[in-house]
């Protein structure tokens, strides 16, 4: 067990945990928010064949070398329609966006460089683009045979969309982690509750669900332990259906020994207790059956951080995701800040443009451990690392974009 160790030997203790989920396949229409178990190679090219870019009128290039000039109208083709006739010299089709360019032809006139002919067969092309113009080319998006996305993409909406236009109607994607959320406490009771004296609803219960959803996991039904070694034995007998267990609260130095020693008895080989960092310092890590089991502090701010810091990145791992961190941006701090050596800080940000089109970061107020609006106020999370002290306005910082 390491004790009061570097937030990146925390973060390394915990993926090195934890490994990629079994793979499930899923018609598309479920896929999104998923994540890619294999590779996605085109089979085909997209598109698929030499077709219209605009409204107007297929013809040969070398047919337009003088202008105006005219051509007679051998077809309309639509999109969807096949040609049924080459462009032969002197001739052209009219055509639609998306429609496939006839033989013959190679470049494609648009409709408002045009106008009638004499006669109603034929038609005068005013101007022209360059031979090849407005011709959309088969494979110019994806060749046949290319990986298009790797294993560990996220199937975000556009994933969607190009996998729908290859033709993957199903797709391998990892099994998403189960997650219990234990939230311990003897003062806390549910949203709907109305506290009694002393007593303060239970936040983060439903907050780290829902950042466990966030995450891409399953979430199992929530559960409450009192500071007893019977309800939080109980609520571990429950949690262990999951396959990652996150708990809330009793980790700190005052109560930490009691959710230890139910943890204890039943096996956990704890990994860490303690990050130098702010907040979160309490953080436990160790691992009951297999399972990852993490011990969040129970200020909200510290749980909710802790959870992006080494739940998500554990559960990224689990999903087999090509990038496990988010990635972070250098900003410029925009006011001084408070900052003692020795603890990697994690404060709360708002970041923007500035005047001088430089990425300008600003605390999102009061940094406290249960100033919860600071994190939904927040836009990203700032690295203050170790070593630094003070920092001035002006100093460069990294800034973790907060994409819910
Ligand atoms: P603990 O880590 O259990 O010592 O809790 C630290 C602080 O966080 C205390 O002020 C608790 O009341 C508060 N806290 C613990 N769990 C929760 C929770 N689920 N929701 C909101 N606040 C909590
Ligand atoms: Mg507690």
């Amino acid at each position: 067990m390491r004790e009061f160790i570097s937030v990146e030997e925390a973060r390394a203790l915990v993926l090195e945990a934890v490994a990629a989920q079994p793979v499930e396949r899923v018609p598309l229409a479920q896929a999104y928010g998923r994540t890619l178990a294999e590779p996605v190679v085109s089979r085909e090219h997209i598109p698929p064949f030499d077709n219209a870019a605009m409204d107007g009128f297929a013809v040969r290039s070398a047919d337009l070398a003088t202008l105006p000039s005219s051509l007679r109208v051998i077809e309309d083709v639509r999109a969807g329609g096949i040609p049924s006739h080459a462009i032969v010299p002197g001739t052209c089709a009219r055509i639609m966006t998306g429609a496939p360019v006839p033989e013959g032809a190679d470049t494609v006139v648009p409709v408002e460089w045009t106008e009638t002919g004499e006669d109603a067969g034929s038609v005068r092309m005013l101007r022209v683009p360059p031979a090849g113009g407005h011709v959309r080319r088969a494979g110019e998006d994806v060749r046949a045979g290319e990986t298009v996305l790797g294993a560990g993409a996220v199937v975000t909406p556009p994933v969607v969309g190009l996998l729908a236009t290859l033709g993957y109607a199903e797709v391998a994607v990892r099994v998403p982690p189960r997650v219990a959320v234990v939230a311990t406490g003897d003062e806390l009771v549910p949203p709907e509750a109305t506290p009694g004296p002393g007593q303060i609803r239970n936040a983060n219960g439903p907050a780290l669900a829902a950042q466990a959803q966030a995450a891409g996991a399953e979430v199992l039904p929530p559960l409450h332990a009192r500071d007893t070694l019977e309800d939080i034995r109980t609520a571990v007998e429950r949690a262990l259906e999951a396959d990652v267990l996150v708990f809330s609260g009793g980790v700190s130095v005052g109560d930490y020994d009691f959710v230890k020693q139910v943890l204890d008895e039943m096996g956990l080989t704890l990994r860490f207790w303690k990050v130098r960092q702010r907040p979160g310092k309490p953080l436990a890590f160790g691992l009951l059956g297999g399972k990852p089991v993490f011990g969040l502090p129970g200020n909200p701010v510290s749980s909710a951080v802790c959870f992006e810091q080494y739940v998500r990145p554990a559960l990224a791992k689990m999903l087999g995701r090509a990038a496990v961190l988010r990635p972070c941006l250098r900003a410029v701090l925009a006011a001084p800040a408070k900052k003692v050596a020795g603890l990697h800080y994690f404060a709360r940000g708002v970041a923007a443009t500035g005047a001088d089109g430089r990425l300008t970061v600003h605390l999102a107020g009061p940094q406290g451990s249960h100033v919860y609006t600071s994190v939904v106020r927040a836009n990203c999370l700032v690295h203050l690392p170790e070593t630094m002290v003070d920092p001035e306005a002006g100093t460069l910082v990294d800034v973790e974009w907060l994409n819910w």
